[in-house]
């Protein structure tokens, strides 16, 4: 388990139990604060309305003692003064002081007048003793009573206010005349005005009302009860009567909507509270599930927590569980995967390996080595061709002003074959083309292949790849390989493989330079530069050649040593390269008379040396050189000048006049020399030594 997912795991547990805390304190002590706000109002409304019953007793209590002290109440009782009950026995005085009942009872118990301005009595006094009779409450009621009494009554299912009092004088003398009876209704509207909350009703009924409501049996005990029921609540108080029986319930109902609103909002906000941490909780469980708890994570664990490896067992049910069947389904295809990429790459390296041999077999081909063109191309080429899906492989060699292609090819059919080292001249158009192919140093796709097509009349392929030949930094051409469209694929891996092949094109190009080069050297080295005819040294090679082979042969040679007669004044009245013009031409005319086995050379200035090979006598050398002296008698003209000129010409034969290089040359000399003291323009031969030349 990471360190992120521990501090999400603690963190996630102590918001929850925070949440948990919090929700249920704010349960208990808000709950309870409102239930006991709740409760007291409606204790305060319904002791309040208690407290106004109680007055309202109290005032009927007084009203009734007031009349009984009454001097002319007193005397009504004692003559029935009809004047008395003209003059406040009416209803609507008697509801002016807030009564709705007064009733005279005699002493004997018999009704003397009476009023019940709700029940609509008369003073008839029949009715109200027939009343009496049949509700015996107030009758019993004058037998408990000495005195006075006040408290409440159900009379006719209504509540009364009742007050009984003995009839007596206002000064307390004289017997009792009866007892007067006042009456007030408790009706609801008594409580109207006293009402401490407005939305409060009050209502005084029988208990029996309530029956249906709270069906318990009534004890004095439990005289407050509190009913919540939907948008309001009622305090009841159950009250004893004027008999001291407990048969009057005093209610107070008031709405709820405070309370019931504070309890809501707070609710709400509970709820949000507790879907907010359900919500995280959930998340935060299936996230620690998943780090903790997920059959993934529980072997990862048991791979982790085992001393090596070979110590892990993994059971079956474990590697089936879906998790890791997932993991088990992603890692084959990963292995798959990997498997395809190393045979892709085994099959890359057996390419490169087969590559590579190639490379070799053609580094060490001797016609690479030697710079032969043709052969080396035609080999690397076709080397490619059958070692790809190559279809053609075409090398091109530009010279320098791009005005001619050199073009190799190979194909992988037959036919339709261009001979190789075949030279396409190129026209404008081409060399714009030759040109940026030329600046093209790098490998590319792209050809034009219009121009090329024009160029070398065949069409180029679309999957093509050219690389540059460099030779010393220096473009000289171009090797390009195609292929056919399907096999797009075969130009893959293929690119180090074609850098080498034209790195081996440019070896053989520059092993060709070079062996080129050295011809030109070996000829500088051997021949006169002014008239490129063997100098000294390459005559003396010939010559000891020619000595040994005439020495094992047998066979005579003359050597023959020309020097051109006054040719100084030539370069003085012409100047020098009159003078150089003229050797030159000197060579030509004796050359053109030698044979194919005569051997001309300069030895420098106007000398020159003939080696007349298989001259058996020395008549056939003289000939010869009768002949050359002919040859340059004849005038030469250079540069509109008419030039002429002779020459001396000293004569050895071998072995007759010396049997070494040194020996012939000399003796050719002095004969040579001879014929310039004599007067020159001739010939001579050399002398025959007197002693032998052998020793
Ligand atoms: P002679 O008849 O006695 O041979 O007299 P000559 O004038 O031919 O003089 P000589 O053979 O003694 O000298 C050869 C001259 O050829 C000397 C030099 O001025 C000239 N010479 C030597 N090498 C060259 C060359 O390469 N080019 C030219 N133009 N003149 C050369
Ligand atoms: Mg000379």
């Amino acid at each position: 388990m990471s360190l992120v997912s521990k501090i999400a795991a603690v963190g996630i547990t102590a918001f929850i139990s925070f949440m948990l805390i919090q929700l249920v304190s704010h349960k208990l002590l808000v709950t309870q604060n409102l239930e006991d706000l709740e409760n007291s109002f409606a204790l305060r409304e319904l002791q309040h309305s208690q407290q106004y019953l109680n007055s309202q007793l109290n005032q009927v209590e007084i009203l009734t003692t007031d009349w009984a002290l009454w001097d002319e109440n007193y005397e009504f009782m004692e003559n029935m003064s009809k004047e008395f009950i003209q003059k406040n026995i009416h209803a609507p005085s008697l509801e002016a002081i807030g009564l709705h009942g007064l009733i005279w009872i005699n002493k004997d118990r018999t009704l003397r007048a009476g009023i019940m301005s709700d029940e609509r009595f008369s003073i008839i006094p029949n009715l109200i003793n027939d009343f009496i009779t049949q509700h015996s409450y107030v009758v019993n009621l004058i037998e408990d009573i000495n005195y006075s009494k006040t408290g409440l009554l159900i009379f006719n299912e209504k509540i009364y206010l009742i007050s009984v009092h003995n009839i007596l004088r206002g000064d307390y003398t004289g017997p009792s005349r009866g007892w007067l009876v006042m009456l007030q209704i408790a009706a609801p509207e008594l409580f109207d005005s006293h009402l401490e909350r407005l939305d409060t009703k009050t209502t005084i009924a029988p208990l029996d009302l309530f029956t249906n409501r709270d069906s318990e049996t009534v004890t004095p005990i439990s005289t407050i009860k509190i009913y919540k029921e939907g948008q309001s609540m009622t305090a009841t108080k159950h009250l004893s009567d004027i008999y001291g029986k407990f048969n009057i319930a005093l209610t107070s109902e008031m709405p709820r909507e405070i309370i019931k609103h504070s309890k809501d909002t707070f609710n709400q906000a509970l709820y949000i509270q507790l879907v907010t941490a359900a919500t995280i909780g959930l998340l935060s469980f299936i996230y620690l599930r998943q780090q903790i708890s997920s059959p993934l994570s529980a072997l990862i664990r048991k791979i982790e927590n085992a001393p090596s490896l070979e110590q892990v067992s993994i059971s079956k049910k474990e590697l089936q569980r879906d998790e890791i069947g997932r993991l088990k389904r992603i890692l084959r295809y990963a292995i798959d995967k990997l498997n395809t990429h190393i045979d892709d790459q085994q099959k890359i390296q057996e390419e490169h390996i087969k590559q590579g041999q190639l490379l070799f077999e053609l580094a060490n081909n001797p016609d690479l080595n030697a710079g032969h063109l043709h052969q080396s191309f035609y080999k690397i080429l076709s080397t490619f061709v059958k070692n790809s899906e190559c279809e053609r492989a075409t090398i091109w060699i530009m010279n320098k002003p791009l005005t001619t292609i050199e073009c190799y090819a190979c194909y992988s059919e037959s036919g339709n074959n261009i001979p190789n080292g075949t030279v396409f001249q190129t026209n404008m158009l081409a060399q714009n083309f030759m040109h940026k192919l030329m600046n093209q140093r790098t490998f590319t796709t792209h050809l034009d292949r219009d121009v090329a097509q024009d160029l070398t009349g065949f069409e180029v392929s679309e999957t093509a790849i050219l690389c540059p030949i460099l030779v010393n930094k220096q473009m000289k051409g171009t090797l390009i390989v195609e292929f056919q469209l399907s096999h797009q694929k075969a130009m893959e891996s293929k690119e180090l493989f074609l850098a080498s092949l034209s790195e081996l094109c440019s070896n053989s190009i520059y092993a060709n330079e070079r062996k080129k080069l050295q011809e030109q050297l070996n000829h500088m080295a051997h021949h006169d530069s002014l008239t490129g005819l063997p100098n000294r040294s390459f005559f003396n090679l010939l010559l000891d050649k020619t000595i040994a082979r005439s020495g094992r042969e047998k066979t005579k040679f003359a050597l023959l040593f020309i020097d051109l007669d006054k040719f100084k004044p030539v370069n003085d009245q012409y100047g020098h390269a009159i003078g150089d013009q003229l050797l030159i031409k000197v060579a030509e005319r004796l050359s053109d008379r030698l044979r194919e086995s005569d051997t001309l050379a300069r030895l420098g200035g106007d000398e020159f040396l003939i080696l007349l090979d298989g001259m058996d006598n020395q008549f056939d050398s003289k000939f010869v050189a009768k002949e050359l002296l002919d040859v340059l008698q004849r005038p030469f003209e250079i540069n509109e000048h008419i030039i002429r000129i002779s020459c001396s010409i000293g004569i050895s034969v071998y072995p007759d006049h010396g049997i070494n290089l040194d020996q012939l040359i000399i003796a050719a000399d002095h004969a040579m020399y001879q014929v310039k003291n004599s007067g020159r323009g001739a010939l001579s031969i050399a002398e025959t030594p007197k002693t032998n030349v052998n020793s």
